[in-house]
């Protein structure tokens, strides 16, 4: 069929820069300042003026954002805590969430999700809680957000610190409050602004911190450590790193913020158009896993489903390969950390959390980006359900 009427390529998601922000990107170029300066600052204005004035600062990725939030709280033999300090997460998320826990001098502890959100098991993580215990890094996978009322009375009653990677939920909210301010999130919120996430700053993330206090620290860690004073004051006090974001990303970053919510809205419609398809008795006899349909919550950063498994079931990489033939992407968000060789050799092993190996052996990321048409949705569930129903 795709050999006579071939259309184009599909890939599951890809940015979209208005004329206006390529125009502020030359701009920029030819001002003569085109790293950390002006665009930065206006950058993290808008971002913090989002989030209802908590301070927000923008780092170069949405990794480094989380490994500074962990040195603020200084989690982490490497951040003036212990080598013995642990922090939750999920299994089941890009593997820089529990990276940036080994990389502080920290112990990552993994507690297993719920199938149905895919999000870390609140359950589970507070029964992981020992006294060794300083933080918790939920994930709000695919932009669902995990429960905030049930997180904060966590962290609450166990006196730990709540880093949120929200990477992919810009613009999620939980109860109408948007995800990293105060009402929603009430410790450190972290986003990117990788070229796959709902808005971009080609690389880039921000950090939404709780005072000016830990907003200096944030400078410090960002660029070397470094304080200025006066004209020519420079001290040292703290280790920091690299992670400024350049002015041309911030110019970028600052153009697709004001399509923030028209992007999400365009997402959450065509997430709707997945679901109607799907509930076809063609579709549904596919016995796909589909994801939870919040249209409350969700800024519907991904639409995945869960492939069914069994002897007669044909495997995620030949169903991919079959959808790459038919000309459509799809993508895999996450294989299971503790299953990575790096993870392995610190001790973990299959069977460890069976619900996120059950789901990071199955799933299976579906196009789903703002310029998409329904027509192309269309297109997704047709050649999905064919090839699953050929197998
Ligand atoms: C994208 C992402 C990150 C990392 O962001 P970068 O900007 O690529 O460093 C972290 N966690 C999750 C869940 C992500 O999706």
């Amino acid at each position: 069929m795709s050999s006579a009427n071939p259309q184009p390529f599909l890939p599951f998601t890809r940015p979209a820069i208005d004329d206006e922000t390529i125009a502020g990107v030359a701009e920029v170029l030819r001002s003569g300042w085109i790293t950390s300066g002006p665009q930065v600052k206006a950058f993290e204005a808008a971002l913090s003026q989002l989030f209802g004035g908590r301070p927000v600062r923008a780092f170069n990725s949405g990794t480094c954002t989380m490994e500074i939030a962990l040195r603020i709280a200084g989690i982490g033999a490497n951040a003036g805590g212990s080598a013995t300090d642990e922090v939750i997460t999920s299994p089941l998320t890009w593997v820089a969430t529990s990276n940036v826990i080994l990389e502080t001098g920290a112990r990552p502890v993994f507690a297993d999700i719920d199938p149905v959100t895919r999000n870390i098991d609140l359950a589970k993580a507070e029964a992981a809680i020992t006294p060794r215990t300083k933080a918790i890094i939920p994930v709000d996978l695919a932009g669902l957000p995990v429960d905030r009322d049930r997180l904060h009375a966590l962290a609450k009653k166990h006196n730990l610190r709540v880093i949120e990677d929200a990477a992919q939920a810009m613009g999620s909210t939980w109860r109408g409050h948007l995800i990293g301010s105060k009402a929603a999130s009430n410790d450190f919120a972290s986003f990117s602004f990788h070229p796959n996430k709902n808005i971009t700053s080609i690389e880039g993330g921000c950090l939404v911190l709780n005072d000016e206090r830990e907003a200096r620290l944030a400078e410090q860690y960002r660029l070397q450590g470094v304080i200025r004073t006066g004209f020519d004051g420079m001290d040292v006090e703290v280790l920091g790193g690299k992670f400024n974001l350049t002015d041309i990303a911030a110019r970028v970053g600052l153009g697709q913020l004001k399509h923030l919510d028209a992007f999400n809205t365009a997402r959450r419609e065509l997430a709707r158009r997945y679901f109607e398809l799907f509930d076809t008795p063609a579709a549904r006899a596919r016995n796909l896993g589909l994801p939870v349909a919040d249209f409350e919550n969700s800024n519907w950063h991904m639409f995945q489903v869960v492939l069914p498994e069994g002897p007669r079931c044909l495997s995620r990489a030949q169903v991919m390969g079959k959808m790459h033939a038919a000309g459509i992407a799809t993508g895999v968000h996450y294989p299971p950390i503790h299953l990575f060789s790096l993870y392995r050799d610190l001790g973990w092993k299959p069977g460890d959390f069976p619900n996120a190996e059950r789901v990071g052996r199955a799933i299976l990321t579906l196009p789903l980006f703002p310029a998409m048409t329904p027509a192309d949705v269309e297109r997704v569930v047709k050649t999905l359900t064919e090839i699953l129903q050929k197998n």
